[in-house]
């Protein structure tokens, strides 16, 4: 039995044609699935009673399972989830003021082993289908049913994106289609340590979707000692494609640095990224690093964050110090999947 959340629009269309169901059966259980989130078949009222055993019998709607999930005194709350063959990944559910933040992930486990990064000790296992990256947000959707405002969905969980591309893109199609959960890109945002030729890709496909590019670092020796992918991707390259194609981005480069006490925290690291990212349209979060016992890092105390922002702040840039949300229930990446 096909699982139909791997199945894109044109997919399910093309199938339904050859089992001779209606025309629009296509346009009606997208709705069901993606904007109504309901998964009962025999729930799906405006469908024919034939045509719905016949959807029972050749798919499988069930989500993926729900492990576990904890929660701290913010409303912030972490999912442990279970894809299909046994392997575990993370979902963050972030109440803000005014909207809720989703944090989802592209891959079980992360080839790029950044050296803060809980996600990058446990290896990379294999990229989410789309229908698995998809399914985290129905997940996180049916905990917050009667919510019907604005949702940010945030690519940043377990993972590399972009190098996940073909099912990244499947993803967003559904994610951002009027027929399915009609998420405006502009809510959307991909977070990335910077794979060149797919993120050039990438923005020409998805041109309103944001881009936060994960810096961490002042320097390249530095970049390629904290993220080993800097080594192969340079710093100089990327930064240059973000200075280049300035004009034709609508939005501003996010650029995330994890401050890391004693490693990328000094004043002079400030001023080195101050001078990176002149020419850039840009904003700066900063985030205190998230302590995880398996990680050699400390975080910086609160005058140490303060001082790096605040220079950064002085010479003209936007800055947001992000500290973790959810350090009781370990919403660094990979933390709640590296307990299992
Ligand atoms: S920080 Fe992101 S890219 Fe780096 S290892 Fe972790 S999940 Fe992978």
């Amino acid at each position: 039995m096909k699982w139909i959340y791997d199945l894109s629009y044109e997919m399910l269309k093309t199938e339904f044609a050859g089992a001779n169901l209606k025309k629009f059966t296509t346009d009606q259980v997208f709705q069901w699935l993606y904007f109504k989130n309901i998964q009962d078949v025999n729930l799906w009222s405006n469908i024919s009673k034939t045509d719905r055993q016949f959807l029972e019998s050749n798919y499988n709607t069930s989500l993926i399972g729900v492990v576990r999930a904890t929660g701290d005194e913010h409303g912030t709350r972490k999912f442990l989830l279970e894809l299909h063959d046994k392997l575990r990944i993370e979902a963050v559910l972030i109440p803000e003021k005014h909207h809720f933040t989703f944090c989802i992930s592209t891959q079980a486990g992360c080839p790029l082993a950044c050296r803060f990064c809980a996600t990058g000790l446990l290896g990379f296992k294999r990229n989410l289908t789309a229908g698995e990256i998809i399914s985290q947000i129905l997940v996180l959707k049916n905990e917050i049913r009667y919510y019907t405002g604005k949702l940010n969905i945030v690519l940043m969980g377990m993972g590399e994106p972009l190098l996940n591309y073909e099912n990244l893109e499947q993803a967003l199609k559904i994610m951002t289609s009027a027929k399915a959960m009609n998420i405006s890109p502009r809510n959307i945002t991909i977070s990335t340590s910077g794979i060149l030729e797919p993120l050039k890709r990438f923005e020409k496909t998805f041109p309103r979707v944001k881009i936060s590019f994960s810096l961490n670092a002042s320097d390249d020796l530095m970049r390629e000692t904290l993220m080993p992918i800097s080594k192969k991707e340079k710093l100089a390259d990327i930064l240059d494609y973000f200075r280049d194609t300035k004009l034709d981005r609508i939005h501003r480069i996010t650029f995330e640095y994890v401050l890391l006490k004693g490693v990328n925290d000094s004043t002079q690291d400030a001023r080195k990224v101050a001078a990176l990212l002149r020419g850039i349209p840009c904003k700066i979060n900063v985030i205190p690093y998230n302590r995880n016992e398996s990680l050699p890092f400390k975080t910086p105390s609160e005058q140490e964050v303060n001082a790096f922002a605040d220079y950064l702040h002085e010479k003209g840039y936007t800055v947001i110090v992000r500290w973790s949300k959810g350090k009781e229930i370990r919403s660094a990446c990979g933390q709640l999947a590296g307990e299992e």
